[in-house]
């Protein structure tokens, strides 16, 4: 509970930072357990956006209450329908009315979305129009527990707030298999590395495969089109997908602050200490810290789809180790 507290606190303090900066995102991904994080969270955002007191939020003003109690004029606040438990196009044709209607104060207006992963399909799609082109002063704030599940589309277009770590990272034994990959040292050179890349490219497509197992077993006796089925297998894996980019994002760290004197207990893998200090042997400061940059854009050039073995080669071949 302590832990989930301070998460909490640490991105409202980042949001504080942001707003101060005149650099608040229109959109944010809020992932974490919705009760418990993503809706404190946006209430905080939002007293923070709106409040009119003197220190904010100062938890009392007539902004600050109308958050609290859901009655913000310029707030909507989106759940899914009971009966279908999805969000419908109705829904989001309602929060479009909200952003683009002009506030005369040229106040924020705001969307909760609650369980950004259960929009619909045609939804989604009316949904990523306005995201594309959201109203100055709006803001969009996406609260899910299974970003898994959202189209990338969306995704891409907005800032991460990760409030619980569990939710990203790679399930077992995927993770275990890719620290093995990661691991293998790179004596050979330029061959070692097209090998890690091949084999990393293994790894991804046996994901891909136990996505479509599974989305077909759920998907047997339910009445889905095949386009929804493969759409759905798509957004599961590239969730996935991005949560290896981000597991090798983390690898790539670790050198580097081992580079950096940390203590292995202080790393993120502290059970691969020693290949990530023999790794970092061979490797200056400067391109230690330009590995991570090239795995940055790893997760971009998929974001651009371009082909997944050309990303994974061409990432692989720059990297200093
Ligand atoms: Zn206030």
């Amino acid at each position: 509970m302590v832990a989930q507290e301070s998460r909490l606190t640490r991105a409202l303090t980042a949001f504080d930072e942001a707003l101060q900066a005149g650099r608040v995102a229109q959109a944010y991904l809020v992932v974490g357990n919705i009760r418990d994080e993503g809706l404190p969270f946006a209430e905080g955002v939002l007293s923070r956006l709106l409040c009119e007191g003197m220190i904010k939020p100062c938890g009392d003003c007539p902004p600050c209450r109308k958050v609290r109690n859901r009655t913000h004029s310029d707030v909507a606040w989106i759940e899914p329908e009971k009966k279908s438990r999805t969000v419908g196009i109705e829904r989001i044709r309602d929060l479009q009315r909200l952003v683009y209607q002009t506030t005369l104060g040229g106040t924020w207006k705001a969307v909760v979305l609650v369980g950004a992963d259960r929009v619909g399909e045609e939804a989604s799609n009316a949904f990523l129009k306005t995201l594309e082109e959201p109203p100055p002063r709006s803001l969009f704030l996406l609260l899910t527990d299974n970003p898994q599940a959202m189209m990338p589309t969306i995704l891409s277009r907005c800032q991460r707030m990760v409030l619980s770590t569990e939710q990203e990272s790679l399930p077992e034994p995927w993770q275990t298999q890719l620290l093995d990959i990661l691991s293998l040292p790179v004596e050979s050179g330029l061959v070692g590395r097209l090998s890690r890349g091949i084999l990393i490219g293994q790894l991804l497509d046996q994901m891909k495969k136990s996505v479509k197992e599974q989305e077909d077993d759920r998907a047997e006796g339910e009445d889905i089109e095949e386009d929804t089925l493969n759409a759905r297998i798509e957004s599961r894996y590239r969730g996935l997908r991005s949560m290896a980019v981000r597991a090798i994002l983390f690898w790539y760290r670790d050198i580097l602050l081992f580079l950096c004197g940390t203590e292995a207990s202080r790393l993120r893998y502290p059970g691969q200490a020693e290949a990530i200090a023999a790794l970092a042997r061979g490797v200056e400061y400067r391109y230690a810290l330009r590995n991570i940059q090239i795995i940055e854009g790893m997760q971009r050039q998929f974001d651009r789809n371009l082909t997944q073995d050309t990303v994974i080669q061409v990432t692989m071949n720059t990297l200093a180790c």
